[in-house]
Formats: structure tokens, sequence, C-alpha cells
């Protein structure tokens, strides 16, 4: 949260969408990234999925949690074929305020402000909260949505580990979900007809389109990728320069390989974020380093293609310095072509707001495998996201929620 989004000087609600942010500003902040470090199951999740259920409540919303850890709040009585709104409150780590809590608070404030002018819908409406969309705990991201719809196997889920080796199973169990239960979930994509989320823009596209809010078109092809690469370990003063073969100088040589080939292929972007050394000492040359390989493309093809590329070059690059390289796929996502229908359906509500693709995965995507859904995206001032200097003006934040109160008082 920043100062100008918490005192801003916009016209406010009467429930006050900003004051929903400002209720979780301080929920989950990571003193040493900055920003926040919101992940599945653990104290600030918890913390934001009670203050979701405080908030739905006071809105007269009903709050049960799916078997998948997904948090719905029902306007009205529950039932199938509903206008289902909604984003997610976790975070990557030390992430901005907006990434996904934006399209929560919008969806209250949405429903507030129908219930406040005494609209009735005249059919079922709920808020869903998705668990772990940023996949920064076990890895996978959109891990609710792909659970829901079977997209992730529910074995190969309850296997993954977070980082202090604790198993999704054990953690699911802790959270007072049942492991055994995990998995496609027809019950509740029956319940959805579609789903809209409302999401802070990621890039820089409305910013060039001079508009502060737009319909999603598409989200690029995307996955992720652990490249682990092994040498010899070694002492760091009694090894000549000559004598080694160390995964570092490996992986070095890769991040500029991966860098080049994504700007060989047009529109296409490759990332490393991450990397570990084993076993991570100053005086010590590493025995094997991985580093996770984040790649996106407009199409299909073109990301397959981009990896076979960038597979090429990391093995050259590792041969290079005596080591071995191997690239193991751990998530991969197809690229979106949101539902026409539905997207000229809110682009004409909107009064023919801009479409604009997306480089960023979203719970919406994962669902469009099954049902119709769309996205609202809110003007995003820097184009920085994933990041603690992630922001949106208030100005905006308010016509986003007026965009999705247009839309839900149309699809009810
Ligand atoms: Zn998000």
């Amino acid at each position: 949260m920043t100062e100008s989004a918490t005192t801003g000087t916009g016209p406010a609600t009467a429930h006050g969408l900003l004051s929903g942010l400002d209720e979780i500003a301080e929920i989950g902040r990571d003193t040493r990234r900055g920003g926040y470090s919101r992940h599945l199951w653990q104290p600030a999740d918890r913390e934001l999925r009670d203050w979701f259920a405080e908030r739905a409540v006071r809105l007269g919303l009903d709050v049960e949690t799916d078997r998948n850890g997904n948090t719905w709040a029902w306007w009205g009585p529950r039932g199938d074929d509903a206008i289902v709104v909604g984003s997610h409150l976790d975070s990557v780590p030390g992430g901005g305020a907006y990434d996904g809590p934006l399209g929560v608070v919008s969806a209250l404030e949405a429903i507030y402000r129908l219930q406040a002018s005494g609209f009735r819908p005249a059919r079922p409406c709920a808020v869903l909260v998705f668990a772990e969309e940023e996949g920064s705990r076990f890895g996978i991201a959109c891990l609710g949505s792909r659970l829901m719809t079977g997209a992730l196997d529910a074995d190969r889920a309850r296997a993954l580990v977070d980082a202090e080796g604790i198993s999704l199973g054990a953690a699911a169990s802790a959270a007072g979900i049942d492991p055994a239960r995990l998995g496609e979930d027809r019950t509740a994509l029956a319940r959805i007809g579609l789903f809209v989320e409302l999401h802070v823009e990621q890039g820089r596209g409305l910013i060039d389109l001079g508009s502060p809010v737009a319909v999603a078109s598409s989200i690029l092809a995307h996955g992720r990728w652990r490249v682990t690469f092994t040498g010899e370990g070694n002492h760091a003063g009694a090894t000549r320069m000559t004598d080694r073969r160390d995964p570092m100088l490996a992986a070095g040589r890769s991040m500029l390989a991966v860098r080049d080939a994504a700007v060989a292929s047009p529109g296409s972007r490759a990332t490393i974020g991450r990397i570990e050394a084993v076993p991570g000492g100053t005086n010590v040359i590493s025995s094997q380093v991985a580093v996770w390989l984040d790649a996106r493309a407009t199409e299909d093809a073109a990301a397959r293609d981009l990896v076979t590329e960038i597979t090429a070059r990391v093995s050259e690059a590792a041969a290079a310095e005596g080591c071995t390289a191997v690239v193991a796929e751990e998530s991969w996502s197809g690229a979106v072509a949101f539902d026409p229908a539905l997207r000229d359906r809110l682009v004409r509500s909107l009064h023919g707001v801009p479409t604009l693709p997306t480089g960023a995965g979203h719970d919406a995507g994962v669902l469009s495998s099954r049902l119709p859904t769309a996205m609202i995206f809110v003007r995003n001032p820097t184009g920085i996201s994933h990041s603690p200097e992630e922001f949106a003006t208030l100005d905006d934040c308010l016509a986003g929620v007026t965009a999705l109160e247009q839309v839900l008082r149309e699809l009810l």
C-alpha cells in the first residue's frame, strides 16, 4: 500500500473500496524484501481469509471453503450457473498490494453498491477467492483453480513440498482441508456459470491506451522449468582455476543465453528469477546449481520452440564449463483466448473500453478451459508488478469497481 492510495483524494465510497485494502495493509508485510509475502495456509493467508470472511458476512454473504481451499461468499442462495467474481489474496515473495486483493475488494465493493441501490440479483452470485494463485509456497501457479478443474493431478499436488520440506498434503491437513478430497471438483465447477476477474494490469498496456480499464483478450502461453547444472564441488582456495567444473559459471552463461534466445523470438519473454546453489558456501565451489526458468510466448508452439532453443543453448553453456544441464518442466499453461461472446458483452456494457492481451497467468485463464471467463484490467501507472512498487491510483481503482458493478448489473 502506498501513501497516496491509502489517503487518496478521489471520491470516497460509503463502504470504502480502499478501506478494504487499508484493513489488510499490515497483513503479511515482508520486512526483508519489502511489500508482502502472503503464502498458502501460513499465518498471513489465514488472517486474510478471516478478514475476507468478516467483510463478506458484514454484507450478508454466506462464506464457505471448498475442498481445494478456495473460499466462496454467496450473495443470496447458492446454486448452479452462478455469476462468480473474484481473484486471490496470496502474493509472490515481496509482492505488491494490488495483485489479487484489488479484485477481491472490488468484488465486495461492487456487491455493496448493488445492494445499496436496491438491486436484487435474478441469478445466484458469489465472490470467489482462489488459493495459492502465485504458486509461491508449492511452486505451481493457480493451484486452487488447477485442482478444481483437474488440470493438476491430486496425487501430484499432495506430494508437492514447500521450502521447509512440508508436503502440500500435510499443510492441507494442518489447515483443516482433507488432503484425500483435493482434486477435480465438479460440484464447484457446476456452480460457476461464468467467472469475471478484475485485476490490476501488470504491464504498461493501459498507459499506452490512455484508459483506466480494459477487458482482457488473451493470455500468453507460459510455463516454468527447473534447470539443474551439475559440476564438481571443491575447495575455493585449493582448486586451480583451470581445474574447475563450476556449475555456477554454467548457470551464469546460461542466463545470458536465455535472454538472447528470448530476444531472438519476437513477442517472447524468458526470465530466470530464482537460483539455488548446493551446498551454498562462500568458500565452496558448488556441486550443483538449480535455476528456474519462466518462459512465455503468444502461441503455444512459439513458447515450446523457445524452450527447445533455450535447452540447446543451456546444454552448450554447461558443456563449456565441463558441467551437465537437465531441464525439467514444472508447469505449463497453453495460450488462452477469453470467451469472445463474454468479452464482447463486457466491452459493450462498458461503452467500448479497449481490449488488451496479458503476459500474466490468472485463475480466469485456467477456468477458461471449462467455462466462459473474462477479465477487467485496471491501469497500472508504472507498469510495475510483482514488486512492492506496484500501484494503481484511487480514481482508476474506483473506475474498476464501477465497471465491475456495471457488468454484474447486466449479467445478474
Ligand atoms: Zn494476480
